[in-house]
């Protein structure tokens, strides 16, 4: 049976002493309740939740999955009761927009109870989670009607949203879109063609679904340049709001799969479904990236959730298993054997997890005060240059913490031993639920072209020097050569990461010259760039944790072991995880040739 724990402590030392949150919402008066007493109570009231109501749905939703019976879906046991439960609770307007029934907390708040509610039961966070995509894209380029009509009813929780984008022939190549969309001369469109893995996209929890999808209107242009973005309701509504009769929207089938089983998959036939227009003609991927980029730090915490829920049931198991003596002399003698927390090679996959786990949140958290910065922002200068910020950690965060999500799921099933392999533990379920998350939103390569590719050498760098200074920045202040009274403690730290960012910036150069004279090389170098450059930015944060509590330990604080922990975990960081980028520095720079020169009809002699 899984248990879990809201990480209220981490939370606290993230927010308060980390990243200075309460400065950060002092910038902006709309955000003046966020005080640390409304926080608090928030974030405690939200563990209880999530314990209490979601957890214990966990392994049943998993075991029961999702019904389709004639076009309808139903959700596992409890999973209707506790939408509804989190629907008077509340939750699903924490952090929207006071005009359209939100409680306008910053949306790092939404950030942090998406944490603890996908750590508790993922599939059933999906279902919200992509109602707040749907919200976001409505309150951005929707008109005033639009919010009016749609956005109050997904505020309150009423209906649910979601995306519709993949269609049988395209999920990354989203130029070959084929749905159309047909104007009627009245402000509305008739919406045909299919979509498919469509999560969220039938259920029993709310009346009523919003789908948000990509269509063609007649004569668009081939191609991303000809896709425009329509809202299209399961069940019709009319000018008023009120809902009228079925909208053509139909469940053809779910899917069978690997995990998240409780979060339904849909085929969706729109067949002269009605629709309205959202954003300009021909702009909808545009748009459509207000979406995915919630979406895509949405599936980046997935492998927070992955690592934290994993890290949480291997470590009580692992102090409890009795396995051998330990090798540098025996360490329980009162029992039939030590402990197998006690064998350096288990304490490698804990440490592992705990590392990745505590230093993705820290990634989650930072990137949250960037998404309150362009909610908040008050010039298109300022969206702009936050708006850029995020787009350079969004590839890096989606694909290295769902990557390292993964890898810590599996050495959760590895300490279990044969009985992590056992369904009855649960720790072959996060392996399977969360293996997705290096899929959807974007694959990992998809996310590595993007970063490197776009993001850094269409850039010419730029992004990623704005990154590296920052970076740069912190380490000089926390120098030997600085004030910093912790500056030898630090040094272990400080003077790997300043030599790593200088590694990135080199090797990001020869990488761009290379790339001028062989195109494969961004494509064969980019995955690894990718995880090479993830084990850097969360270097970064392990040495801001490790600072951070050499000054609280400097006070008097309580519960110092806390602090101690934050340290060691971060040395184990640094020895053990960061050296990783060494063999990645290799291999992204090797020769395409290795991987391209072998014939594709000589790949196989069958
Ligand atoms: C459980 C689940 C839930 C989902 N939820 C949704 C949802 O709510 N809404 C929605 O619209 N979609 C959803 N999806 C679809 C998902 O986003 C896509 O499956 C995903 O984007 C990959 O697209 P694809 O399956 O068509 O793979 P393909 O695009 O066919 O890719 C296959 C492989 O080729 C690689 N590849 C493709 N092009 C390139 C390239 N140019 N360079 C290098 N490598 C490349 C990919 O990385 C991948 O490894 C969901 C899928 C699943 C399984």
């Amino acid at each position: 049976m899984l248990s879990y724990k809201a990480p209220l402590t981490d939370l606290k030392f993230l927010f308060e002493d980390v990243f200075d949150y309460y400065k950060h919402y002092e910038k902006y008066p709309e955000f003046e309740e966020a005080t640390p007493d409304l926080v608090d109570a928030i974030a405690q009231e939200c563990a209880k939740f999530c314990e209490n109501e979601l957890l214990p749905l966990n392994q049943s939703g998993d075991k029961e999955g999702c019904t389709f019976d004639n076009g309808k879906v139903t959700t596992p046991k409890g999973f209707k009761e506790a939408y509804q439960q989190y629907v008077d609770g509340g939750w699903q307007s924490l952090s929207h927009t006071v005009e359209h029934g939100g409680q306008g907390m910053p949306p790092s708040l939404g950030m942090i109870k998406s944490e603890m509610m996908g750590s508790a039961n993922w599939s059933w966070a999906m279902y919200p989670g992509l109602s707040h995509g749907a919200m976001n894209t409505i309150d951005v380029h929707g008109s005033d009607e639009q919010k009016e009509i749609y956005l109050t009813k997904l505020t309150e929780g009423t209906w649910t949203g979601t995306m519709c984008l993949t269609e049988p022939q395209c999920g990354t190549d989203l130029g070959q879109v084929k749905t159309k969309a047909i104007p009627n001369g009245d402000g509305t469109y008739n919406i045909t063609g299919t979509k498919i893995f469509i999560s969220a996209g039938e259920h029993d929890l709310t009346d009523n679904i919003i789908h948000i999808v990509l269509a063609r209107l007649p004569d668009a242009p081939k191609g991303t340049k000809g896709i425009s973005l329509f809202i299209v309701p399961k069940m019709q509504v009319d000018e008023q709001g009120n809902v009228g009769e079925s909208n053509q929207v139909t469940c053809g089938s779910i899917e069978d799969k690997m995990g998240i089983k409780a979060s339904v998959t849909a085929v969706l036939n729109f067949d002269n479904a009605k629709g309205v227009l959202i954003g300009p003609e021909n702009k909808g991927l545009e748009c459509m990236f207000t979406f995915m980029n919630t979406a895509r730090v949405g599936t980046a915490l997935q492998g927070v959730c992955a690592a934290e829920l994993s890290y949480q049931n291997a470590l009580i198991y692992a102090k409890e298993r009795l396995s051998m003596r330990s090798l540098s002399g025996v360490k329980h003698p009162d029992k039939v054997a030590d402990p197998i927390i006690v064998h350096p090679d288990v304490r490698r996959m804990l440490m592992t997890q705990k590392a990745f786990a505590e230093g993705g949140r820290a990634m989650i958290y930072y990137t949250a005060k960037i998404v309150d910065d362009i909610e908040m922002a008050k010039t298109e200068k300022e969206r702009k240059e936050a708006d850029n910020r995020l787009g350079f950690i969004t590839p890096i965060l989606k694909a290295f913490l769902t990557e390292t999500g993964l890898e810590a799921a599996n050495h959760g099933v590895q300490i279990f031993g044969g009985h992590g392999y056992i369904k009855e533990w649960g720790m072959e379920q996060i392996v399977r639920d969360t293996r997705i998350s290096t899929l959807y939103e974007g694959t990992t390569g998809i996310q590595a072209l993007d970063l490197l590719g776009r993001k850094i050498l269409l850039s010419r760098g730029k992004a990623l020097n704005s990154f590296t200074k920052e970076v740069l920045i912190f380490c000089k202040e926390k120098s030997m050569l600085s004030g910093n009274p912790y500056k030898r403690q630090m040094n272990k730290f400080i003077w790997p990461l300043s030599k790593s960012i200088a590694n990135w910036q080199q090797y990001t150069l020869r990488l761009g010259l290379k790339a001028k004279k062989d195109r494969d090389v961004v494509g064969s170098a980019s995955v690894d760039y990718l995880m090479f450059s993830g084990y850097i930015v969360m270097a970064y944060f392990w040495a801001q944790m490790a600072q951070a509590a050499y000054e609280k330990l400097a006070g008097d604080v309580e519960n110092r072991d806390f602090y101690r922990a934050k340290i060691k975990t971060a040395e184990f960081y640094f020895d053990r995880i960061l050296p990783r980028t060494k063999s990645l520095a290799k291999t992204m720079m090797a020769d395409p040739k290795s991987l391209m020169q072998l014939d594709e009809d000589l790949l196989s002699f069958l």
